[in-house]
C-alpha cells in the first residue's frame, strides 16, 4: 500500500515544475496578492512557495498532507464546478509521498501560526510557530525516496527552464498578482521573475519583451461562449507558438488537440507569416468543458467543439478588421 501510494504520487508529481505548478495554485485558491517562490538546484533540492493568502486552519494543516484532504469542496454544486479540474486534495498528499515537505500556515481566525513537517509520507512534528500572514510551503529532497524516480529529472537548468515556463503561463491567469521567483545557489541570489502587479497587457510585454503596443485586444461574446483575444497581428509573428497561451475560464491550458484547433483557426489570418504571441482566453460553460483527471496531462475537451471553432474564427475576423490599434 505504502509503496503503492509512492509510485501513484510520482505519476502526480512529475517533477519540480509539477510541484511549482500545485502550489501556485493553491496560492491562488487561497486569494494571495503576492506570491514569492525560492528554488534550489532547479527545485530538485528544494522549492519554496510563499503566499499572503487566507492560511491554512490548523485542523486542516493537520491532515494536509492525507489524501483527499481538501476544504475546497463543501456542496454538491462545487463538486461539479471544481471537479472538472481534477484532483482535488491530491497535490500536498502526492508531494508529502515523495519529498520532505513543511508547511508554515497563519490562519486569520486563529492567534498563532502553525507548522507541520511530513518527510516521505511520514508526520514528523506538528507545532505551533511563527509567521503573520499566509503560507509558505518547503519541498525539499524531491524524490530523494524514488531514486528511479529521480533519474529521469534532468539539470538544475532545464529543471529550472521548466519551472519558468510553468510560472510565465500561470502568472497570466492572474496578473493582478505580486510575484518574486530566485533561485539561490550557495549564497547568490539571481532573480528569475520580477511581477509588482498590473493588467495582461502589462505582463505579457514584461513575459515576452515585446512592447505593449504590439498587442491588439478583442473581447467576442459567442453564447455560449465568450473570446478574449489579446495578440499581435501580422506585423509580429514568430515561428513558434512557445510565445501563445491559452486560458479557459481562466485557466491555463496546455493541450495538443486544442492547440491544434487554435492553430487551424489562426492559419486564414497570419498566413504562411507563423503565429502570434499573446493570449488566446475562452470562458466556456463549465458542463461543455471536460478536462481529464490527470493533473500532469492538462488535458482538455470540448464538448461542442464546433461552435468553439466557429466562434473562435468570428473573433479573429473582428480583430483582423478592427482598424483600432491600441
Ligand atoms: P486542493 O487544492 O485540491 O484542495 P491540495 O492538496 O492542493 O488540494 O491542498 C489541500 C488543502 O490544503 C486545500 O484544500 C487547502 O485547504 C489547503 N491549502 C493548501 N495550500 C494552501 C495555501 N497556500 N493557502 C491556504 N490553504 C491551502
Ligand atoms: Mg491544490
Amino acid at each position: 500500500e505504502e509503496i503503492r501510494s509512492k509510485i501513484a504520487a510520482g505519476e502526480i508529481v512529475e517533477r519540480p515544475a509539477s510541484v511549482v505548478k500545485e502550489l501556485i495554485e493553491n496560492a491562488f485558491d487561497a486569494k494571495a496578492s503576492f506570491i514569492k517562490i525560492n528554488l534550489r538546484e532547479g527545485g530538485i533540492k528544494e522549492v519554496s512557495v510563499y503566499d499572503d493568502g487566507e492560511g491554512i486552519e490548523p485542523e486542516d494543516l493537520k491532515i494536509c498532507y492525507k489524501h483527499f484532504a481538501t476544504s475546497k469542496i463543501k456542496t454538491l454544486s462545487d463538486i461539479f464546478k471544481i471537479v472538472t479540474f481534477g484532483f482535488r486534495g491530491e497535490a500536498l498528499a502526492s508531494i508529502s509521498q515523495v519529498s520532505k515537505m513543511t508547511i508554515l500556515s497563519k490562519h486569520a481566525d486563529y492567534d498563532s501560526a502553525y507548522e507541520i513537517r511530513v518527510e516521505f509520507g511520514k508526520e514528523i512534528y506538528f507545532k505551533p510557530a511563527h509567521l503573520s500572514k499566509g503560507t509558505l510551503v518547503k519541498v525539499e529532497d524531491l524524490f530523494l525516496n524514488l531514486p528511479a524516480r529521480k533519474a529521469f529529472l534532468k539539470t538544475p537548468r532545464t529543471e529550472t527552464f521548466k519551472i519558468m515556463e510553468i510560472i510565465r503561463g500561470l502568472s497570466l491567469c492572474s496578473p493582478e498578482t505580486k510575484y518574486q521567483v530566485k533561485s539561490i545557489e550557495e549564497n547568490k541570489e539571481n532573480t528569475l521573475f520580477f511581477w509588482e502587479g498590473g493588467n495582461e497587457r502589462e505582463l505579457l510585454s514584461y513575459i515576452i519583451g515585446l512592447e505593449k503596443s504590439f498587442f491588439k485586444e478583442l473581447l467576442l461574446e459567442h453564447p455560449p461562449y465568450s473570446i478574449f483575444l489579446l495578440l499581435t497581428d501580422t506585423s509580429k509573428t514568430f515561428s513558434h507558438t512557445k510565445y501563445l497561451y491559452f486560458l479557459i475560464n481562466k485557466r491555463w491550458i496546455k493541450d495538443e488537440k486544442l492547440t491544434k484547433m487554435i492553430i487551424n483557426a489562426l492559419k486564414p489570418f497570419y498566413g504562411n507569416l507563423g503565429f502570434p504571441a499573446g493570449i488566446i482566453s475562452i470562458k466556456a460553460p463549465y458542463h461543455l468543458v471536460d478536462v481529464n483527471v490527470h493533473p500532469a496531462k492538462w488535458e482538455i475537451r470540448f464538448k461542442d467543439e464546433k461552435t468553439l471553432f466557429l466562434a473562435l474564427n468570428k473573433a479573429l475576423e473582428e480583430f483582423f478588421n478592427k482598424k483600432t490599434f491600441y
